[in-house]
């Protein structure tokens, strides 16, 4: 049997372990093993899965080393048609055409905060996915638990993403952005200048979730009001029970309920200032809620459904999202991602 390619397997495992929420620690093992058998030539590779050595290469473990030995002899990894077998189910039609539409996502972390992995395998997960963009939304300086950007990691970042976007895949392209912390006072935790130099903001409540409902509206409003600001991410803040993600007890001991706050003034500011509303798809956060979601349409809010992925897989979470878009009503065409790169940044431009 001719040999499958052993690097695309263990990537395509890493990538179904992520999108099945399972914790970016657990699926390293197979992209480190990924990165180091991508380093060995095919005839090493060959020679030492016949000795049974592959799992004395560094980053290479008994479980990768059997699916590289399985790959190579031109079989399907065993771990692999597991993980094949058990894959989601398909999206409801109006969901489904919904997800089709989209072109990108607005947020989306990498290792430079508290991402699991490097912006180029971001990318060219996200390039594989059919995705045309993604706005790479690193953490700001205060979120030091999330490794936050200072100032002058972000200017380097920015230096990194253009020379990655010469080398990316035709028709991909990574757009720059943050996802800024809103502060007490609503300003936004980042330099102006940098903010204004960025592709697309992203604004989110990180702290202080508790504020009482006037201070949270203060707060929301202000940051809304904020020419940097496009898009408000995952609005209340709330975190939810996420099948996946560890044992039970665990999920519920991390649950939040939603902050509190003048939803009509929020959205109203939202629609006056021509600002979208994240339907933010992350298992774990499924924010807004439904009622809420539901109201944003009646307002005749604008919104990005993005993944907030901190891991390649989980750049295909955007169904999420448009299942519950579809539910609450949400048509394409108040949705800022399905635009082209283009309109898109005619868009945040028009923000100042
Ligand atoms: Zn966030
Ligand atoms: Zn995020």
């Amino acid at each position: 049997m001719a040999s499958r390619d052993p690097v695309a397997d263990l990537r395509r495992i890493a990538f179904l372990l992520e999108r099945a929420n399972e914790a970016t620690y657990r699926v390293k093992a197979f992209r480190s093993a990924a990165a180091a058998v991508a380093k060995v030539p095919h005839a090493e590779l060959a020679e030492r899965a016949g000795a049974g050595t592959l799992a004395k290469l560094a980053g290479v473990g008994e479980v990768t080393a059997r699916c590289v030995t399985e790959s190579l002899a031109g079989e399907e990894p065993v771990y692999l048609r597991r993980l094949l077998s058990t894959k989601g189910t398909d999206l409801p039609a109006e969901a489904a055409a919904l997800r089709a539409a989209l072109r990108g996502d607005l947020h989306v972390h990498s290792d430079w905060s508290d991402g699991g992995s490097p912006i180029e395998e971001m990318a060219l997960a996200a390039a594989e996915l059919g995705h045309e963009y993604f706005v790479l939304t690193d953490h700001s300086p205060r979120l030091t638990v999330a490794r936050g950007l200072t100032a002058d990691r972000l200017r380097r970042q920015l230096d990194h993403v253009a020379k990655l976007n010469e080398q990316l895949p035709d028709g991909f392209r990574i757009l720059t952005g943050i996802e800024v912390d809103i502060l007490d006072d609503g300003s936004l935790d980042q330099e102006d200048e940098l903010l204004a130099r960025l592709d697309v903001v992203v604004g989110s409540v990180h702290s202080k979730l508790r504020d009482d409902s006037a201070r949270m509206t203060r707060r929301m409003l202000a940051a809304i009001a904020n020419p940097h600001l496009d898009v408000l991410g995952h609005m209340t803040g709330r975190k939810v029970a996420a099948a996946g993600a560890g044992d039970a007890a665990h999920r519920t001991a991390r649950t939040r309920p939603p902050s509190t706050f003048d939803l009509e003034k929020v959205l109203a500011a939202c629609v006056e200032q021509d600002k979208a509303v994240e339907i933010n798809s992350r298992p774990d956060r499924l924010d807004p809620p439904k009622r809420m979601l539901t109201v944003a349409v009646e307002a005749g809010c604008r919104f990005s459904i993005d993944t907030d992925a901190h891991a390649p897989g989980q750049l295909d979470w955007l169904g999420n999202g448009c299942e519950r878009a579809a539910l609450c009503g949400v048509s394409a065409d108040r949705v800022v991602n399905t635009w082209p790169a283009d309109r898109l940044l005619a868009w945040t431009g028009s923000h100042g």
